[in-house]
């Protein structure tokens, strides 16, 4: 089970955790991967974006979720 809270979780993984442009990849061990969906159309952006990530030209962050 991963207890670690949302800060610290974005303190691990840096701006992908709330870029609109990643997605959270789960693998079957319980690893968790942020691909990078600009990588598909600029081979600047790598698919799986070495973390954490401090700065990046292509961050948008991603709408705050509903409550
Ligand atoms: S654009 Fe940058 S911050 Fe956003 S998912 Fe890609 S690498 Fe992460």
């Amino acid at each position: 089970m991963n207890l670690q809270s949302d800060e610290s979780r974005t303190n691990t993984v840096g701006l992908c955790a709330t870029c609109t442009h990643s997605r959270k990849i789960q693998s079957d061990r319980g690893s968790i991967f942020f691909l990078c969906q600009l990588s598909e159309n600029d081979p600047a952006f790598p698919r799986y974006p070495r973390l954490p990530v401090l700065s990046c030209p292509g961050y948008v962050p991603a709408p705050a979720s509903p409550a």
